[in-house]
């Protein structure tokens, strides 16, 4: 394990809809941030052509040249294999299967590369410089589009065997719950993020409820998502409290698996559900009580991030730095 020096480091946050590229200096400062289209539809290879020419123009835009940087970390929505830097799998990215990202990466750009999952990254992130410092123990999970998760124990990011682990979004919450993306049934993806928000309002509004949702939807049932859902519930529409004070039910029962599981001391919640606060939080917080042990619950604070949205990209820069696993 070689250590990357103390030059500035490319963070690379590649996601279904958007890709970023950001240089951070050695306090985790963005020098330059580079956003664009991730183009997932058109396949990998569009994918990877639009992050290396993300990677140079932040590069240039410090007047910089790769080779005055430390090497690139990438923070991917991805089922990684971390041991070998494969993209194993991905939801929101059509035709990612078993690619080897770091090896390709680091030929096209002659750097060093570090590839991990985004939400483990956020972990890193929010353990070194944000809600989860200080700690030993703690669990991050992003609820937006869907549920990601990263977990530290004792100061360090847990990877598992194959560097998969803490995909918290599919624990299975209901075995005969709604259809998950990834194809099972009732994961917790399915039952408690932004989408399951949505779900349920529409189905809802489609049983026959009335709402202001409607309105805010122009009519249209098939056009409420969990961003008309906040903000009705903003307004104290009624129907809207009511299914996100379900989606916090169903977040509590992953909560509480959770904190039966791990016993960490803090859950940091982020992503875009998260900025519901409370209105979610508390009962989530009630849920997680009703289900999990007395000890482990008593101890457990659920949280707010505290980093915001570049959490991922500084989470990335943070492990590589750290760890600095490097197949240039
Ligand atoms: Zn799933």
């Amino acid at each position: 394990v070689k250590k990357i020096p103390g030059k500035p480091i490319v963070a690379v946050d590649i996601g279904g809809t958007k890709t970023i590229a950001a240089v951070l200096d050695t306090e985790y400062r963005t020098l330059a941030r580079v956003r664009c289209l991730t183009c997932a539809d058109e396949g990998p290879d569009c994918v990877i052509d639009t992050m290396v020419k993300a990677i140079h123009q932040a590069v240039k835009r410090c007047g910089l040249s790769l080779v005055d940087t430390g090497g690139v970390a990438i923070a991917a929505a991805a089922i990684i294999d971390l041991n070998r830097g494969l993209v194993t799998a991905a939801p929101n990215l059509p035709g990612w299967e078993n690619i080897p990202l770091v090896d390709i990466l680091a030929a096209r750009l002659s750097a060093r590369v570090v590839m991990l999952n985004d939400a483990s990254a956020a972990a890193i992130g929010e353990h070194r410089l944000g809600a989860g410092r200080g700690m030993d123990n703690i669990i991050y999970i992003t609820v937006s589009t869907g549920i990601g998760g990263g977990i530290v124990i004792n100061g360090e990011l847990y990877n598992g065997t194959d560097g998969c682990a803490a995909e918290i979004g599919h624990m299975i919450i209901d075995i005969n719950g709604p259809l998950c993306k990834c194809g099972k049934r009732g994961c917790y993806e399915a039952m408690a993020s932004g989408t399951a928000i949505g779900r349920m309002a529409r189905e809802r509004l489609a049983a026959g409820r009335s709402s202001v949702m409607l309105e805010l939807a122009d009519g249209r049932i098939d056009k409420v998502t969990a961003a008309t859902v906040a903000t009705a519930a903003a307004r104290n529409d009624t129907l809207a409290e009511e299914v996100v004070r379900d989606a916090g039910f169903f977040l509590g029962i992953g909560l509480a698996n959770l904190v039966n599981l791990i016993n960490p001391q803090a859950i940091v919640v982020g992503g875009g559900v998260s900025k519901m606060g409370e209105r979610i939080l508390s009962p989530a917080r009630k849920s997680m009580r009703q289900h999990a042990f007395k000890l482990p619950v008593s101890t457990v604070r659920v949280v707010r991030a505290g980093l915001g949205t570049d959490t991922g990209l500084i989470g990335a820069a943070i492990y590589a730095r750290e760890v600095g696993r490097v197949t240039a």
